[in-house]
């Protein structure tokens, strides 16, 4: 509801969709948020169309907020908070009506983090996440979508400054090999943010 000033340009995606490429050609890039329907609705079709054109499939988690044409996307994870389910049921009937391959997660809240960290959830090395969902915001490239959450949730921008050094970014010209070694680039601040935070 309140658009952050410095949420990712059109020209990081550009150099990011130009930077991957030849990486995992024809999967599924997925625009999340915040939330995305309540991003710029010119800025929103022209990401699609920016993912469309590099020969990428386009998905998009999203709360349901805003109904935008279902030919933008190709796959919709409807995700209820618990607060929007009134909102996901135009969507729901929209995409039934269409055929569109959409899936929904029914979580009532987010992740509890008090009860992650007593109980030990499997991080770092042994984490589902790693590597799975590259993300990008702005111009960083992180290694789960889970990262720059939790630094958004500590107020602490450690990581992304190390990420940033390690040529973890869209400026970096080998950012592709990059991440294919992250054995050995991804920064160990990273994985003390996996261990005591995540
Ligand atoms: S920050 Fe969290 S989600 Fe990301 S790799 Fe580490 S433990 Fe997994």
């Amino acid at each position: 509801m309140n658009p952050e000033p410095d949420e990712t340009s059109t020209d990081d995606i550009i150099l990011f969709l130009d930077r991957f490429k030849d990486y995992e050609p024809n999967s599924t890039i997925i625009i999340t948020g915040g939330e995305p329907t309540m991003i710029d609705v010119d800025k929103l079709r022209t990401i699609c169309e920016l993912i469309h054109m590099s020969g990428h499939k386009v998905g998009m988690l999203t709360n349901g907020y805003i109904l935008h044409p279902l030919e933008w996307f190709d796959y919709v994870n409807l995700d209820n908070h618990g607060v929007n389910a009134k909102d996901l049921v135009k969507w729901r009937i929209a995409l039934k009506e269409s055929g569109r391959w959409y899936e929904e997660t029914d979580k009532t809240y987010h992740q509890d983090m008090r009860y992650a960290m007593k109980n030990n959830v499997t991080q770092g090395f042994r984490c589902n996440s790693l590597m799975q969902p590259l993300t990008l915001w702005k111009d960083v490239i992180y290694p789960c979508c889970n990262a720059m959450c939790v630094e958004w949730w500590i107020d602490n921008y450690e990581v992304t400054r190390a990420l940033y050094e390690a040529g973890w970014t869209i400026h970096n010209p080998e950012i592709v090999y990059t991440v294919t070694n992250w054995r050995e680039t991804l920064p160990s601040e990273f994985y003390r943010l996996c261990t005591i935070k995540c």
